[in-house]
């Protein structure tokens, strides 16, 4: 029994001393105690369905117990830098992170974060071509220190930072975008960018197979084989985000670049990586990864031996418990059930996305496509009373994103379709 402070007074705290800028997507926030697989329990013992572990992002499910005993056995046995001395955790973790990579894509830097991977990939790659233009997505997002706030394109993640040669590419957004489904259309528009924009040689292409923060984005088919042509004719290398398309979530494939046939240079990772563990890493080949022994180049936590030893629990947890394939399963049985929601209710706009990375965007007029910005607050309040976590975003803050952990199962999509279904009945 859980006998600790109550929400209120966890507010209170929160308001008096942390972060002003901390948001939370309830009027009433639920005050989670524990967690199991993909479940999550409140103070009162209440269960629900957590459609959003992804974030955080419990690929294995919460407190997966063969990854909580790997945590543990290395915790008791030694916890250290990896800078000074030799251990083997990193050693074999990284290893066996490079067998699920292709090409030559083998040489691993680990980090302690997306924003740190991605940070050390830009850095590199502009190393690497002496140039420093870098070419992002607008609706992108990278992280949330100088250079990749610059890389990310989203007003609400932006301060006043420098945006130091970053320029932002026409989003390839089937849904909304300019030219619909068209990659090819888009493409052009880097091709342009590197034209008119820069010297006609860049650093680096970046950008995530499916945007999550951005609202569950597939790029437009056939574009990223047509700009990652571009760049490396314009002698850049291509950087491929997986933080959150990786580690089998979009269940087609182990990474999202995957079903989209190309092969980037640099492929940064985190989130879903060390199942909820403080982890990234960048991998690329050993041609780039030499830039780095023009100087000293370390991260003291990064690649320690406990979230080393998480990461390599989790890899081997995707593969014995067949969680890419359980992704594509239930994910395609579960984007199906969407769509036949989407038949009923005239708020649904758009269902997409892939695997176990699915976005519902909600509008108020389908021609028009309004965003119903309001509309989501009520239907996201609602399901979460009726026991249902289900995320949120988008730029106009008006797509459900389901992520769930990839234990999810079809009992708990048909769970999911029915609560969403009940609270837009209720609007
Ligand atoms: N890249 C992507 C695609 C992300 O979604 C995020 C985090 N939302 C990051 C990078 C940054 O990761 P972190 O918050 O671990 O720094």
């Amino acid at each position: 029994r859980y006998t600790g402070p109550d929400a209120d007074e966890i507010m209170r705290k929160r308001r008096e001393f942390l972060s002003p800028s901390m948001f939370c997507f309830y009027k009433k926030p639920v005050n989670i105690v524990h967690g199991r697989m993909q479940y999550l329990f409140d103070d009162n013992g209440r269960r629900y369905l957590d459609a959003f572990g992804g974030i955080a992002t419990v690929n294995c499910g919460h407190c997966h117990p063969d990854v909580v005993k790997a945590i543990v056995d290395q915790t008791k046995s030694l916890q250290h830098s990896t800078i000074l001395y030799l251990n083997h955790a990193i050693a074999d973790f990284a290893e066996a992170l490079a067998s699920k990579l292709p090409g030559d894509l083998k040489v691993v830097f680990f980090t302690n974060s997306g924003t740190e991977a991605n940070e050390l990939a830009m850095m590199m790659a502009r190393l690497y071509t002496d140039c420093h233009d870098i070419i992002s997505l607008r609706n992108a997002y990278h992280g949330n220190a100088s250079g990749t706030m610059a890389a990310t394109a989203q007003c609400s993640w932006k301060f006043n930072v420098v945006q130091s040669g970053v320029h932002h590419a026409l989003n390839p957004d089937p849904y909304r975008g300019l030219f619909g489904a068209d990659g090819e259309k888009y493409a052009h528009d880097v091709q342009d960018l590197i034209q008119f924009g820069t010297s006609g040689h860049v650093a680096a292409f970046i950008s995530e197979a499916i945007q999550g923060v951005g609202g569950i984005i597939e790029l437009a088919p056939g574009y990223l084989p047509a700009v990652y042509n571009s760049i490396r004719k314009a002698g850049g290398l291509c950087i491929a985000d997986e933080v959150q398309s990786g580690f089998a979530r979009s269940g087609s494939h182990f990474w999202g670049f995957e079903a989209h046939g190309v092969v980037p240079d640099i492929v940064t990772m985190a989130k879903g990586i060390g199942n909820g563990i403080p982890l990234g890493a960048v991998v690329t080949t050993p041609k780039v990864a030499e830039v780095l022994t023009r100087r000293c180049y370390f991260n003291t936590f990064g690649g320690n031996p406990v979230s080393t030893a998480a990461g390599h629990a989790v890899l081997k947890v995707i593969e014995r418990e067949k969680l890419q394939e359980n992704a594509h399963v239930v994910g395609s049985y579960l984007k199906e059930r969407l769509n036949d929601l989407k038949s009923k209710h005239e708020i649904i706009g758009d269902v997409r996305g892939r695997g176990l990375m699915l976005g519902v965007e909600l509008v108020t007029d389908r021609h028009l496509k309004t965003p119903a910005k309001v509309e989501i607050l009520q239907v996201m309040e609602q399901m979460k009373d009726m026991g249902l976590l289900v995320g949120k975003g988008g730029f106009y803050g008006n797509v459900f994103r389901i992520t769930p952990p990839l234990c999810f199962s079809k009992e708990d999509a048909d769970f999911l379709v029915d609560v969403m279904d009940y609270a837009m009945t209720k609007l």
